[in-house]
């Protein structure tokens, strides 16, 4: 099963780019013989910008209080309403809500939008809330973990995305992001809702000086909860943006995309318990994407009808439906559109 530890060390020490990428394509096309590669429609929504956390490498946050705090906002449900609207009549088939923790919005709130949005959207999937800011409702509503997402997914929450874990090490995590959960706390939160029989993808943000034993212990953690749970759709790595971060202001550069290719290789051969490995156009641009879906990716992600995180931090590439299915049939596959459990919904 999956490569072992050392093997992985010495993918991250070796100059043969090409062959660790033809090791990742094998598994690649044993785990998807079929010669597909797909993506999603959907909408990234950030409900709040609010947070109170200080992450050093999120460009994305502003403080409640003090300076900066008058560019904070919550969204109306109405306007969340219209973007969903928006993203429907666009083809979209979900929508991945996420936002800074604020001690005022308890579950409450989050149920009164998730059912808000399942009246009017029955169709939309809501792939929604990182770890820590379920750990955050939890908190602040006074309530257990298994009990949060329980009344979460009662509200209509249908899956989890993987954000929150940049690098599962807890030497990594006290550096970078010191107020934010620790690794133990991520598992618990994927592990419950795998229990409770949610599914969730697992994603790294890697590039803030972590070392290949801290990349390594990474993936052995995601492989060791999907060994045990089997909860895990997909594994997304994409690197860290530097621009107007803390951790950026300090001088860290962001990764190359020989590294990057290689982070997803070895992701691709670490993990061969997750069946689908996404490979990044947002963070990457679209050449290293092409490049990618020979290095392991065998998913696109979304056609992303809005993204504000990673635009805070001045990487702004874009695309089109059209565009991404241009060049995933230059790289020698078939496109296809999925929903966000990656179930097949259109092949031509
Ligand atoms: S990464 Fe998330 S938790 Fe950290 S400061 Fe940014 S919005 Fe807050």
């Amino acid at each position: 099963m999956g490569i072992t530890r050392e093997q992985a060390l010495e993918y991250f020490r070796s100059d043969d780019l090409i062959g660790v990428g033809m090791e990742a394509d094998a598994v690649r096309r044993r785990l998807h013989p079929e010669n597909v590669v797909s993506y999603i429609i959907d909408r990234n929504i950030n409900y709040t910008n609010f947070c109170t956390e200080y992450c050093t490498f999120c460009a994305f946050y502003r403080p409640l209080k003090g300076a900066r705090s008058e560019e904070g906002y919550i969204l109306d449900f109405e306007t969340i309403y219209e973007k969903i609207a928006e993203t429907e009549a666009l083809g979209g088939t979900g929508v991945l809500m996420q936002g800074g923790i604020h001690p005022e919005l308890k579950i409450d709130w989050f149920e009164r939008l998730f059912r808000g949005i399942k009246e009017r959207f029955p169709r939309i999937w809501l792939h929604c809330l990182s770890a820590s800011e379920i750990l955050a409702i939890a908190e602040y509503s006074e309530l257990s973990l298994r009990e949060t997402i329980a009344r979460l997914r009662e509200a209509g929450l249908d899956s989890i995305p993987g954000g929150g874990a940049e690098i599962l090490d807890d030497e990594v995590r006290h550096r970078i992001a010191r107020l934010k959960c620790r690794t133990e706390d991520w598992v618990s939160v994927h592990r419950t809702a795998h229990e409770l029989g949610m599914r969730t993808t697992a994603t790294m943000m890697f590039g803030v000086g972590e070392t290949m034993e801290q990349r390594v212990n990474h993936f052995e953690v995601v492989r060791q909860l999907q060994e045990e749970t089997g909860g895990f759709t997909a594994f997304i790595p994409w690197s860290f943006q530097p621009n107007y971060t803390a951790l950026g202001g300090r001088g860290w550069d962001e990764a190359t995309s020989v590294e990057y290719l290689k982070v997803l290789a070895i992701s691709r051969l670490y993990l061969d318990n997750i069946l689908n490995v996404q490979a990044s156009w947002v963070t990457q641009g679209l050449k290293v994407l092409e490049l990618g879906l020979h290095f392991g990716g065998n998913d696109v992600g979304s056609v992303m009808l809005e993204e504000n995180v990673v635009k805070a931090a001045g990487t702004s590439n874009c695309t089109t439906e059209e565009e991404l299915r241009r060049i995933i049939r230059d790289a020698g596959f078939r496109p296809v559109q999925r929903d966000t459990l990656y179930t097949t919904l259109f092949l031509n």
